[in-house]
């Protein structure tokens, strides 16, 4: 067993973030991290068009209410409006302090931070490094991760967290080098484990992001928050899906469709392109399902349509969004300099999640705390986002909240001892859950399975979502269950077996994808992402809560949570 003040799983911005919180605020804490990926290849690495502060740099009417107002009105009033006000009220101060660590953020002439404009946010405002901004961040946490020797346990996949008696106690890791099993004992456990969205067939989102957090915690009986609202990405390049950044057409792009015309003016006629995400997925799938989608011969009745660059002249598109110019350069052949590119909906992010207060501390209900177990990040709700989030907020969700909870994990350890557990139980367990896994006479291969789990969730609980629909795709996931027991794992061996972990891997989005089905099927309202065609309007009176599911291998519970509303009163919610 292997022990340690603070064990952090996960080392993108919201663990690294939170791993050097720990460290500034008391350099006697043994802190570590510990990542499946090597942390430098995090899903935060791949974020591209900013982080929202008001800096009023570009934008001297900016307040930070401004923005907290477009946060509101852009999680459809479902977000937790005292996390919202410390999410706004800290972003300069953290942009500030992630400039002093030494990210090169882009520049105004004057050599202010430059400020762009985003998707429903009403001023320029998201500070970003062209169109690299996560790539630029991560690096600087982690060369200051070692600065202040924080532990990271790199390429090793936490399989459990080990919860007793409602305390969490520490994790079980496996080490992909060797097979290695051990157990970490902490005196506080945080996840910062990232998004799921290779629950779909087409996502923005790595090829980690499994979501195996989030079914660690509904495995250990805790609840998930808001789990049917799952973000759209207008633009993902046709057909990868990888994104192509809100950035684009922060800096001027059109969305076009087959008869030429940008139709954001039937659907959002004062933010057309900027507007939010869902509204503009919404938009995209309405006009692909009219027929006004795009061939790619470029005639009508395809099922994508065109994102615009042309206009905005070679300089600007090479400077301010490079690598977008890159992606589909090399994706998929387009020139986007003189060519239009080809996009549809993605999905992208996870506004649902590990309920936490705004100190990052987990929740087990509606009022009671888990002793020992922390989360930020995009697999934590705290909730910034409610039914949908903003663009350039997560980024900034990471590092706020990733801050916060550090220097609260950091207090907390030092009224705590370290807790007592018995870890050969748990390797036993871990050991005879991998045997039985290699040893099942499986007639399925892990992609076969991994494919038709995603191509079900993808076709019944997308854009639009009816009760037929989500209620046929809850059966047929029921169905593929059963299967996952008939898995078979060729790869018998412990060295870098990925094979055993991609298994593992399922298994979380099995345990995932029955979480955003049963939540959403049961609110029955639109709402932000969560689009019904069954139930079109929000229901105010009835759902404007959180849900709360809780896992059990004989089906989901439903409970449900109060919203925090101290600033801005629900309103009909138009652009
Ligand atoms: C392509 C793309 C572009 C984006 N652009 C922006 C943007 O411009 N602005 C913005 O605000 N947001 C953006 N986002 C969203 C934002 O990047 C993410 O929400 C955010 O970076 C998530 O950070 P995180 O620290 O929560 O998790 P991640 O960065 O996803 O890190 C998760 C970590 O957990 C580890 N992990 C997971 N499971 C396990 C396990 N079982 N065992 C061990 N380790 C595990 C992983 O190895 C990884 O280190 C973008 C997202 C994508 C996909």
């Amino acid at each position: 067993m292997i022990d340690h003040d603070v064990i952090i799983v996960g080392g993108g911005l919201a663990g690294s973030r939170a791993a050097l919180e720990i460290a500034r605020t008391n350099p006697r804490l043994s802190v570590a991290i510990v990542a499946k990926t090597h942390p430098i290849r995090s899903h935060s690495v791949a974020a591209q068009g900013g982080m929202a502060a008001t800096l009023k740099n570009v934008d001297e009417a900016d307040s930070w209410e401004a923005h907290a107002f477009d946060t509101v009105k852009g999680s459809d009033y479902l977000a937790d409006q005292d996390a919202v006000a410390i999410l706004t009220q800290e972003a300069a101060d953290v942009v500030i302090d992630l400039e002093h660590m030494g990210v090169l953020f882009s520049r105004l002439p004057d050599g202010r931070i430059a400020q762009r404009a985003f998707g429903g946010h009403s001023h320029n405002r998201t500070c970003y490094a062209a169109d690299k901004t996560g790539h630029a961040i991560l690096h600087e946490l982690l060369c200051n991760l070692m600065k202040y020797g924080v532990t990271v346990y790199e390429e090793w996949y936490v399989m459990r967290l080990i919860l007793e008696d409602g305390q969490a106690k520490g994790v079980v890791l496996y080490r992909l080098l060797d097979g290695q099993i051990e157990v970490v004992r902490a005196k506080a456990v945080m996840f910062a484990t990232g998004g799921y969205g290779r629950v779909y067939n087409t996502t923005s989102n790595d090829y980690a992001s499994t979501g195996d957090g989030l079914a660690m915690t509904a495995m250990a009986g805790l609840p998930l928050e808001d789990m049917e609202f799952v973000q759209f990405h207008p633009t993902g390049l046709y057909p990868v899906g990888v994104l192509i950044s809100e950035a684009v057409r922060g800096e001027g792009a059109y969305l076009i469709n087959s008869n030429g015309d940008r139709f954001m003016a039937t659907y959002a006629p004062s933010r057309m392109e900027l507007a939010p995400r869902d509204i503009t997925s919404r938009a995209i799938t309405y006009e692909i399902r009219a027929g006004r989608g795009v061939k790619p011969d470029g005639s009508a009745g395809g099922v994508f349509v065109y994102l615009d660059l042309r206009h905005m002249g070679k300089e600007k598109i090479m400077s301010r969004v490079p690598f977008c110019w890159e992606e589909a350069h090399r994706l998929v052949g387009v020139d986007a300099v003189h060519q239009p590119m080809p996009v549809r909906p993605t999905v992208h992010y996870s506004m649902g999640g590990i309920p936490v207060n705004t100190n990052g501390q987990v929740r087990s209900g509606t009022d009671e705390l888990v002793e020992g177990f922390f989360a930020a990040g995009e697999t934590a709700c705290v909730s910034v986002h409610g039914a949908n989030r903003l663009g350039s907020n997560s980024l900034l969700e990471c590092v706020v909240y990733g801050r916060r909870t550090g220097a609260a994990i950091a207090h907390y350890v030092t009224h705590r001892k370290l807790p007592t557990l018995n870890a050969d139980r748990y390797v036993n367990d871990a050991q005879e859950q991998l045997q039985s896994l290699l040893d099942q006479p499986g007639d399925y291969r892990i992609h076969q399975i991994r494919q038709a789990y995603q191509d079900c969730m993808t076709e019944h609980c997308g854009v639009f979502r009816t009760e037929a629909v989500m209620q046929d795709g809850l059966t047929q996931l029921r169905h593929l269950q059963k299967k996952y027991a008939q898995i078979r794992v060729d790869d018998k061996g412990k060295i870098w077996n990925t094979e055993l972990i991609e298994a593992m891997e399922l298994r979380s989005l099995f345990v995932v994808g029955e979480m955003i089905l049963t939540s959403a099927l049961n609110r029955k309202e639109s709402r932000g992402s969560h689009c019904r065609e069954d139930y079109k309007q929000r229901d105010d009176t009835t759902f404007l809560k959180h849900t709360l599911a809780y896992y059990s291998a004989a089906g989901i519970d439903l409970d449900y949570m109060p919203v925090v509303i101290n600033q801005f009163e629900p309103q009909e919610r138009k652009y």
